[in-house]
């Protein structure tokens, strides 16, 4: 088998700082259905890797630029069942291996730049539909038909030259299942392996959209074949510390957090995300610092944020490194 665990080896020697949002920041350009490829197509944003490369590579590199060391693909919605809306459902592998190549050559372009590795994370977010909800529409699909559609997409990304696939924005725990076991299906079917990473979203009461609280999804990743666990997207930035935190003192494997600037404000018919960057970097500093291995951001964050949040993870130990020895060796001299 090909493994491909550069990014795992990685994780291990440190933090890994993710870039911020893709979606809010297309959003932010103004773009018009001809970048889309015409008003059939216009507002699909994954296919702009194929319209308006130069778009996304804008978006990468201006993450790169301020110090971010893994940069998620454009295909948060490219797979058949969410790309069906647009009927671009038989374009699956294309779209993704483009996604996935545009990405692979920012990122070595600013590594070989910089000397410092860069990683791409193939984005994988869900199809729209809910398997464990009583709605009848959008409970209506099978178990492998959701694992086949994971499973294409993921062969794509890892085509195109991805160091991990990250499912996202999991917003239903029987989901999850299907797109674990669709990719590790890949995984063996094809002999390519990379890392697997998962993320769920919570609302403010803790709880994934089909009720699963982060205790119950924890027991399920713990038996999964997943290398990475964490937390995406839309919540108060508040609301993600407990969770974080439960994670972070029961998970045995490493835990990612990539939170929303918090919960979009309605200001003249625009959405605004209120999170400044330096709350947010002093916030997830804190999740550094108990131990999580990976932070970034979801909705609403700019390379602004990110540049913040660099500075906070990479700022040099010092002085917390004198306190810790002004401690030890006050603590010392008490004992003597
Ligand atoms: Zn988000």
């Amino acid at each position: 088998m090909a493994e491909n665990l550069r990014y795992l080896e990685a994780i291990r020697d440190h933090v890994l700082i993710y870039d911020g949002a893709m979606g809010t920041n297309v959003l932010r350009r103004r773009l018009t259905a001809a970048d889309f490829g015409g008003e059939r197509l216009n507002g699909c944003i994954d296919h702009l890797v194929i319209t308006r490369p130069d778009v996304i590579e804008e978006i990468h590199s201006n993450f790169l630029a301020v110090g971010c060391e893994v940069i998620e693909t454009n295909t948060f919605r490219s797979n058949r069942i969410a790309l069906a809306q647009y009927s671009l459902q038989n374009r699956v592998i294309e779209i993704n291996r483009a996604a996935a190549q545009l990405a692979r050559r920012v990122a070595d372009k600013f590594a070989a730049e910089t000397g410092i590795p860069r990683y791409v994370a193939g984005s994988i977010g869900p199809t729209g539909k809910l398997p464990s909800s009583d709605d009848p529409e959008l409970s209506d699909i099978v178990f492998d038909e959701l694992a086949d559609t994971f499973a294409e997409q993921a062969r794509g990304l890892v085509e195109g030259g991805v160091d991990v696939l990250l499912v996202e924005t999991a917003l239903d725990i029987l989901e999850v299942r299907a797109a674990v076991y669709g990719i590790t299906r890949y995984f063996q079917e094809s002999g390519n392996r990379v890392a697997l990473q998962v993320h769920v979203t919570l609302d403010a009461t803790g709880k994934m959209r089909c009720g699963t609280d982060i205790a119950a999804a924890l027991t399920i990743f713990e038996a999964l074949p997943v290398d990475v666990i964490g937390l995406n997207c839309l919540t108060e930035l508040e609301h993600m510390r407990e969770p974080i935190r439960y994670l972070v003192d029961h998970s045995t494997k490493p835990i990612s957090a990539l939170p929303s600037a918090g919960l979009p404000l309605d200001v003249d018919g625009e959405l605004v995300y209120p999170v400044q960057p330096q709350l947010f970097a002093s916030v997830l500093g804190e999740f550094v610092d108990w131990g999580v291995s990976c932070v970034g951001g979801c909705c609403g964050t700019t390379p602004e944020h990110l540049k913040e949040l660099v500075a906070r993870v990479r700022a040099p130990q010092a002085p917390a490194a004198d306190q810790s020895a002004r401690a030890r060796t006050s603590s010392t001299s008490a004992q003597c």
